[in-house]
């Protein structure tokens, strides 16, 4: 199956997936959208009530302040894949639970392999704790790390710049980031190639991120 593919497969099912029982307060489900040969994808918790609506992510508030941030460093919606944690909408906005995340997550891991991306940056501490553990926020924000072969960054979630003037600086500054991981990312993918076929590779240092 092609990526395309893959990925309307994955949003057929979640229009119907009554594997948690989020869906049975949604409008429309969220699978997420974007390119399906997107290098940098974004993770956020659930959709809200303007996404839950419409059937896309990111689009109320929070949605507008990520189009800024994308536009800050010369991207748009359309360069870039958007999901969540979890397709349907937590009921008046809570928090998803362990059990719906757990639930969901299988959707998420198979849009992650399908588009494959450079580096990963989850929004807020839902998507942060798939692939951080148990880190806070407030600890590693805005730096690159390699998780599982993939450069992920874990940022604060919008719609907490929205709430407060200082956290929205702090999400300005670590997206300004993203480009220069994303080129750091392609670097060592060309290396990558380049050292399958160099006898000399073994002799080299392991790889290592000191981006940030
Ligand atoms: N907040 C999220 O985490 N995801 C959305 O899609 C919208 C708001
Ligand atoms: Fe299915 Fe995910 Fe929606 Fe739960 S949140 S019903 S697992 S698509």
């Amino acid at each position: 199956m092609s990526t395309e593919e893959i990925l309307k497969k994955v949003a057929a099912e979640v229009s119907t997936c009554t594997k948690c029982d989020l869906w049975k307060g949604r409008t429309k489900a969220v699978p997420g959208e974007g390119n399906s040969h997107a290098k940098l994808m974004f993770i956020g918790e659930g959709p809200g009530f303007h996404e839950d609506k419409q059937g896309r992510p990111f689009v109320g508030p929070a949605g507008q302040f990520l189009d800024e941030l994308l536009a800050s460093i010369n991207l748009k919606r359309a360069d870039v894949f958007i999901t969540n944690v979890v397709k349907c909408r937590p009921p008046g906005n809570r928090d998803p639970l362990p059990a719906e995340i757990g639930a969901c997550n299988d959707y998420l891991d198979r849009q992650i392999a399908a588009i494959n991306p450079q580096v990963i940056v989850t929004l807020g501490r839902f998507s942060m704790a798939k692939f951080f553990g148990g880190e806070k926020i407030s600890a590693i924000h805005g730096r690159a790390r390699k998780v599982d072969g993939r450069i992920c960054i874990a940022m604060y979630h919008p719609a907490a710049g929205l709430h407060q003037q200082s956290l929205k600086e702090s999400i300005r500054a670590d997206f300004k980031k993203i480009p220069q991981v994303i080129a750091e990312a392609e670097r060592q993918a060309a290396e990558g190639q380049g050292k399958a076929e160099s006898p000399k590779a073994k002799e080299d240092p392991p790889e290592q991120l000191a981006l940030f």
